[in-house]
């Protein structure tokens, strides 16, 4: 199995090459070429198994470099996480220019929403933040084709669950949900239920 075996765009296997990423994961080989069928799924998978490029790559092989809004949303339960999550999205979307903005708290809110005025393709960001970015209408949500919930267990045990719900139901309704977590207790499953349809159930 290679990346080339996907449907994916010349410039997303090239930057792949170029991260010396040679043949998918298992997760990756699971998620990637049902994530691109936009299907909705539930991961059940460790960090460490490559989920980030198991999401990376198909959001950033959707995104459009000519859209002027963010298409895809990526929420992470901690700054530290979202950092490294946007740098990966930026190196697999190096050559399609894909522009990822992270959004953390105890950063300048003046410094994020000028970044939001610019041009960016991905946004990834912790619950609290993104709330307060929508709540004061600095982020626009309107073409948000992708949500992508990373590390959902440690969402809920540092009691984000029920901000996540809430910035859900600010997004469109067409749209793919992927939801990654190393475990799935009945309050991610819960929510899981609400928020998808039909998911696909990939466990690793
Ligand atoms: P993650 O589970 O997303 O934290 O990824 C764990 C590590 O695996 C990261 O250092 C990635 O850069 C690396 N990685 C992800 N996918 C691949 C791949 N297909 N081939 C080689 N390394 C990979």
């Amino acid at each position: 199995q290679t990346f080339s075996d996907y449907k994916l765009s010349e410039e997303i296997i090239r930057a792949l090459a170029g991260l010396g990423f040679e043949k998918p994961t298992e997760v990756q080989h699971k998620v990637v070429p049902i994530a691109l069928e936009k299907r909705d799924l539930t991961v059940k998978s460790r960090t460490g198994s490559g989920k980030t490029a198991a999401f990376g790559i198909p959001v950033c092989e959707m995104a459009e470099w000519e859209e002027n809004k963010p298409q895809a949303l990526i929420l992470t339960p901690t700054r530290e996480l979202a950092v490294q999550v946007n740098e990966d999205i930026t190196n697999i979307g190096r050559f399609k220019r894909i522009k990822a903005t992270p959004l953390y708290g105890k950063e300048s809110f003046s410094k994020q929403t000028a970044q939001l005025k610019q041009k960016t393709h991905v946004i990834v960001g912790t619950p609290g933040r993104v709330m307060d970015h929508i709540e004061r209408g600095t982020l626009d949500l309107e073409l948000i084709r992708y949500l992508v919930i990373d590390e959902a267990d440690e969402m809920l045990s540092m009691g984000f669950i029920e901000q996540v719900e809430k910035i859900v139901q600010k997004l469109p309704k067409d749209r793919v949900t992927l939801l990654f977590s190393a475990t799935l207790p009945k309050d991610v499953e819960k929510l899981c239920h609400k928020i998808m349809r039909n998911p696909v159930n990939i466990e690793i």
